[in-house]
């Protein structure tokens, strides 16, 4: 199984998270903070979804354009 670091965004800390707890939301296993839902495969998104995602999403977000010709 993969596994990702995301750093606490509190305290710092390195957190290890399995790849299958995509979009689930961690706690910090040194300060208990929230943090930042993990999506190792791209999402994604149309009109009616990007604003809701992006302004809720409390970590940094990468974002690829396109559009159909
Ligand atoms: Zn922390």
């Amino acid at each position: 199984m993969q596994n990702f670091e995301v750093r606490c965004p509190s305290c710092g800390a390195l957190n290890r998270v399995p790849a299958d707890k995509e979009g689930i939301a961690g706690k910090c296993g040194s300060c208990r903070g929230e943090l930042p839902p993990l999506y190792s495969h791209p999402l994604q998104l149309d009109d009616s979804t990007f604003n809701a995602f992006v302004s809720s999403y409390s970590g940094p977000v990468l974002v690829e354009f396109w559009a159909p010709w």
